[in-house]
């Protein structure tokens, strides 16, 4: 067991924090309000530890990612090992390395599962760089077929594709797109299939077709033409764990066909198990062209990102001499060493398989416990992801007036108060746990949000 550090310790590192780190997505003014970050100090399977001493379920894999658990000593083996023997080489200039090639061999087995075509891929370090790589490879290939002026990609509304100028235009949320622009232009925004808040009621298949029917009207109104491809994320994950009707995507798949538009899935988050199958889009039994893939690519233990491309593309990018598109650390030979092991480790524990047929209904049928509180105006979930939506009316989608988007991190708050890590997403708690989790930690983690909105009711209805 970690031993907590001293006080003095972790008031040193709180007060080092604030002179002079910048945390990801932080309100510098809040956490300097607060006294500075929750230092994370040591994590064991699926328990992270503070600097405190405080331990808490994670029911976040850390940032959607850390799918195979924490603590797992053969991968800082594979890496300590890699680092000894070739610690880094680069793949410009016409060389490759071996935990690179091997690595795409392993992923090109994995995405033929669901279209054999998926065969070549790209490596980045994050799932923002995966999909500036898309952005650059997708607009390259058109020009390369003698279509230049099909570059328009469309998006949905408060889908989530990272965070560089790239990833947050393709990205469909506004409070993003306010800081930082101009934005990449060429980028239109659709309606996203969020049943809940947009189609309360409706028939999923009559709700599906409405979402369907505004990409076809954008195209036809952009022109089709100059359609380049429609990307989406299988399940909008930090849009707010966003499932949508089982017809929504063979559907958009026969809408890109009909237009000869590409389809790209966005698998950073979806991808590798968390919905039960290898990639999201092998759940919804659609066949897209190009995806992008991260986080449980290496369940987080390096960065490692990368791009599946179908063998079409890659036949046309072969017309067009070199693809001037590359980074420093593309193809990583430690991540992708890493990578690899992660990915023979999801193999050996079966925890694909297991996530579809054990886990994932176990969290469906104990978020079932949840539906019927007064403060839950629905529960969804499929595989290891899933969502809690926080009613003011029960039987609604009526949120708390006055208060709208501050009920999750709300109760967010007291989960992590009550040991349980979870995000809280406007008026939601979303969960995506590390896929080893047990029954009895999914027990704990519906428990402890249970218990969590018994505690915030009061404080909710005073608002
Ligand atoms: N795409 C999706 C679907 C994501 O969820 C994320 C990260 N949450 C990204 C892209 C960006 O990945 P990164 O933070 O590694 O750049």
């Amino acid at each position: 067991m970690p031993v907590p550090a001293s006080h003095n310790e972790s008031t040193e590192l709180k007060a080092l924090d604030l002179a002079h780190h910048l945390p990801a997505q932080a309100d510098y003014q809040l956490l300097e309000d607060l006294g500075g970050s929750r230092i994370i100090t040591h994590a064991e399977g699926c328990v992270i530890t503070d600097i405190d001493g405080k331990s808490l379920l994670d029911g976040m894999a850390g940032l959607w990612c850390v799918n195979v658990g924490y603590g797992r000593t053969e991968l800082a083996e594979v890496a300590y090992q890699q680092m000894l023997e070739l610690p880094y080489y680069n793949t410009f200039f016409k060389t490759a390395t071996e935990p690179a090639i091997r690595l795409a061999a392993k992923i090109a087995d994995k995405m033929s599962e669901g279209n054999p075509d998926l065969k070549h891929v790209f490596f980045n370090s994050s799932g923002s760089e995966a999909n500036d790589t898309v952005l650059r490879l997708v607009r390259h290939y058109w020009t390369l077929k003698g279509e230049p002026e099909r570059n328009v990609i469309i998006s949905r509304r408060n889908a989530y594709h990272g965070s560089t100028v790239a990833g947050m235009s393709l990205g469909g949320m506004s409070f993003m797109h306010t800081q930082g622009g101009p934005l990449v232009p060429g980028i239109e925004h659709v309606r996203q299939p969020y049943m809940f808040n947009e189609g309360f009621g409706e028939d999923p298949i009559a709700f599906a077709d409405a979402c369907v029917k505004d990409i076809e009207d954008r195209i036809l109104s952009v022109g089709p033409d100059k359609i380049a491809a429609f990307i989406g994320e299988p399940v909008q994950g930090a849009g707010g764990v966003i499932i949508p009707p089982e017809t929504y995507w063979p559907k958009v798949e026969a809408l890109c066909r009909k237009y000869g538009i590409l389809l790209i899935c966005d698998e950073v988050i979806c991808g590798f198990g968390r919905l039960g199958q290898w990639f999201g889009h092998q759940h919804y039994g659609v066949k897209p062209d190009i995806i992008a893939m991260a986080k449980g690519l290496s369940s987080g233990y390096l960065p490692i990102s990368a791009v599946g491309v179908s063998g079409a593309i890659v036949e046309v990018l072969k017309t067009g001499g070199d693809f001037v598109h590359g980074y420093t650390y593309s193809g990583h030979p430690t991540a992708a060493a890493v990578a690899l092991r992660n990915i023979e480790i999801m193999e050996r524990e079966d925890l694909i398989a297991r996530t579809r047929e054990v886990t994932g209904p176990y969290l469906a049928q104990a978020l079932q416990r949840l539906a019927a509180h007064p403060l839950v105006g629905e529960v969804r979930s499929l595989g290891l992801i899933g969502a809690v939506e926080i009613v003011a009316e029960k039987g609604t989608n009526t949120r708390f007036k006055g208060t709208e988007g501050t009920a999750g991190p709300l109760v967010r708050d007291i989960c992590i108060k009550n040991g349980l890590m979870v995000r809280g997403i406007r008026d939601s708690i979303v969960m995506c746990p590390p896929l080893i989790i047990s029954e009895a930690e999914i027990d704990q983690l519906v428990s402890t949000i249970e218990a969590s909105l018994n505690e915030a009711e009061p404080q909710l209805r005073a608002l």
